[in-house]
């Protein structure tokens, strides 16, 4: 922090005490969150184990900001300053709720986390906030997260708003594959997305493998449901029962139904 910043916060903690005395008991909790946002000082990181190595992690009051790869602070607040505007200030540890939220995600439980999307366009938000809908150990093409959005024409400006992803990991855009079957790009690049892929168990190699000898589809000839391969239902498909599609046309006219659970098509 310089000195006019630490004079900024010496001032914001002035007026909250002032305003806490004038206020007793009713002043707001929130109003040195407030303050600090109002002048620039509000933008925290902090360093982060992940399964795809370290990271930091930015966050404020309205949530978590952004996510780098790396140890390198100094790109990091860089980056951070040129595409949000704002000064970064490092912090050891985010507040006790969002350390928790963020190890329970990443340990595969269900948490809430809040983001801070402000950035992005209603596209690229809607894009974000369907992908955090992926459950943890499964994919889905970018086909299918486009005609999820409604825009089904959309598969590429997914793809763009994914490489956008100001929070990789925490929204799991790693979980979205090429419409082909194949691992595909990722914000981190292509070694990083198979490292978060295989610490939800999955293996990317056999994903690929299932794509290229045109895999992609599994169903099971006793209820007749078809589904992506890595749903939880289609891993519960026995061997001997297990059919395999190329496409959802050729599932439909062998007269199998999408499953409900992975929306592998719209219901015909
Ligand atoms: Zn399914």
């Amino acid at each position: 922090m310089d000195h006019r910043q630490q004079r900024l916060l010496a001032d914001a903690r002035r007026l909250v005490r002032g305003l806490h005395e004038l206020a007793g008991e009713e002043a707001p909790a929130g109003i040195l969150p407030a303050i600090l946002g109002e002048l620039g000082l509000a933008d925290r990181y902090f360093p982060l184990d992940s399964p795809i190595g370290p990271l930091l992690v930015a966050y404020n009051e309205h949530g978590v900001a952004a996510v780098g790869r790396g140890e390198d602070t100094a790109a990091f607040t860089e980056g951070y300053a040129r595409r949000f505007g704002r000064p970064l200030r490092p912090t050891p540890a985010p507040p006790a709720a969002l350390g928790h939220a963020i190890a329970r995600r990443l340990a595969g439980e269900r948490a809430e986390i809040r983001f801070d999307l402000r950035g992005l366009s209603e596209f690229e938000r809607a894009t974000l906030l369907k992908a955090i809908e992926i459950p943890r150990g499964e994919v889905r093409p970018y086909a299918w997260l486009a005609r999820e959005i409604g825009r089904p024409g959309a598969v590429r400006a997914v793809g763009s708003a994914l490489g956008r992803n100001p929070v990789p990991l925490l929204i799991p855009c790693h979980r979205i594959v090429r419409s082909d079957g194949l691992i595909g790009d990722y914000v981190f690049g292509n070694a990083a997305k198979r490292a978060a892929l295989a610490a939800e168990g999955l293996v990317p190699d056999e994903i690929e493998t299932r794509a290229r000898a045109g895999v992609r589809f599994h169903a099971s000839d006793t209820t007749r449901i078809y589904c992506f391969p890595t749903c939880r239902n289609a891993r519960r498909i026995t061997a001997p029962h297990l059919i395999t599609f190329a496409s959802d046309r050729a599932a439909q006219a062998a007269g199998y139904r999408p499953c409900k659970v992975c929306r592998p098509a719209i219901a015909s």
